[in-house]
Formats: C-alpha cells, structure tokens, sequence
C-alpha cells in the first residue's frame, strides 16, 4: 500500500478514517498532535523547547514542525506503510516533507484530501458528543456515528455531553484558515499528480474503499 498524507480540514472524519485504515490495512498512524505530546512528555530538548513555547500561547512555528517530522521519518520501520496525519499545513512544510521523504527513500505516496464545505463541518462539529463515564465519542448529526438510542452511550447507558472545545464563531475561522493555508499545498500535490479529492460526507465505506483503491495502485 501507497503511504497516505492526510489534508482534511477540521472536522472532516480524517481520525475515524485513519482509525480504519490502521485496523484494516496495518498501516502506522503518525499525528503530529501525538508526536507532540510525546515530545513534551519525554521532556527531551525539542519538548521542553515546545512547553515553553505553548505556555506562551505561542504557536508552534513551521521549523519546529519540520525538525520533529525528520526525527520521525529518520526512525521509521520502512518495511510498513505510514498515513500521515497534521502534516504539511503550509507550503513551506510540503517542500521540506519531499525532501525528508527522499532523503529517506520513501517514495511511493498518495495525497487524500477530504473535501467537506464550513456548512457540514460546522454541523458535524455542533454534533459531537461524549460519554462522561467511558469517554466514547458519538456525533449527534452522523448517521454512523449516532447512538442507538437518542443522547445516551450505547455502552454505559448514561446521558451523553456536549463536547464544547469549539464555538461556531472559533470554528469558522479555525476552518477559513486552515483553506487559506492549505490552497496552495493543494495545487502542489496535484501538480504532481498524486491528490486525490474525496467527499468526506460519503458513507465511511465507500471512502475507505475508495482510498484502498487509490492506495494499491
Ligand atoms: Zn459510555
């Protein structure tokens, strides 16, 4: 199977698909966002550099980033394929991340974005739901990702909670600008013809399907 880079904006399904694509096709998830956690938690040089620079409310800048994918990708099991998930977000990140890729002799790779308008993420992200006790995620305007019974954990039977990292207003402009700044990442994937558009309001089945496909040709 071809290594997959992720482009979903927020709220497009991109943790369920991968969650899938793990399961099914043995493929290694690599989030920035764990990587990061484990960087602060190992409290290594990087990590306690990145700390220092949350408690800050600083964002973390591109050469950090970068730095952390090498380290990454330099320690990585070749022999299994890798879905990438938070990396590139700009187009800075992009460049760095083909000259890593072939530094490391990873070559074949596919680009999924996940295609979804402000409308139905913004749906999405006001359905989302937790479950107070076993902390399941359920999302309230997915079909697939309803409870069987309205409100309530499928599993622990208690009444589930909104889960309120995000208001409308946040979201929106946490959405306009992640297009902002993955449009030009976009032309430059597809320039070299290794993108594929998926619409994430598909059913999950036939974007996995879809996906494998791409992923074993
Ligand atoms: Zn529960």
């Amino acid at each position: 199977m071809r290594n997959i880079i992720f482009i979903a904006p927020p709220a497009a399904g991109k943790g369920t698909i991968s969650d899938l694509l793990v399961k099914s096709y043995n493929y290694e998830h690599i989030s920035t966002g764990d990587l990061l956690r484990e960087e602060i938690k190992k409290s290594s040089d990087l990590g306690k550099k990145l700390d220092e620079i949350i408690k800050q409310g600083k964002l973390v800048n591109d050469e950090f980033m970068i730095n952390l994918m090498e380290n990454k990708l330099n320690s990585l099991d070749t022999n299994k394929s890798f879905i990438l998930d938070g990396f590139p977000r700009t187009l800075e990140q992009a460049k760095k991340l083909d000259e890593m890729l072939v530094s490391n002799k990873v070559t074949n790779n596919l680009v999924v974005y996940l295609n979804i308008s402000l409308e139905e993420a913004l749906k999405r992200v006001m359905g989302r739901v937790i479950c107070p006790n076993c902390k399941r995620s359920y999302n309230l305007n997915n079909e697939e990702l309803k409870p069987k019974v309205d409100n309530i954990c499928d599993d622990c039977k208690v009444g589930l909670e909104h889960r309120s990292d995000d208001n409308e207003e946040t979201f929106k402009t946490r959405f306009q600008n992640y297009l902002e700044n993955t449009s030009p990442i976009l032309d430059y994937y597809k320039d070299k013809r290794i993108l594929i558009s998926i619409d994430a309001m598909d059913t999950l089945d036939n974007i996995i399907a879809e996906i494998k496909i791409e992923a074993e040709k």
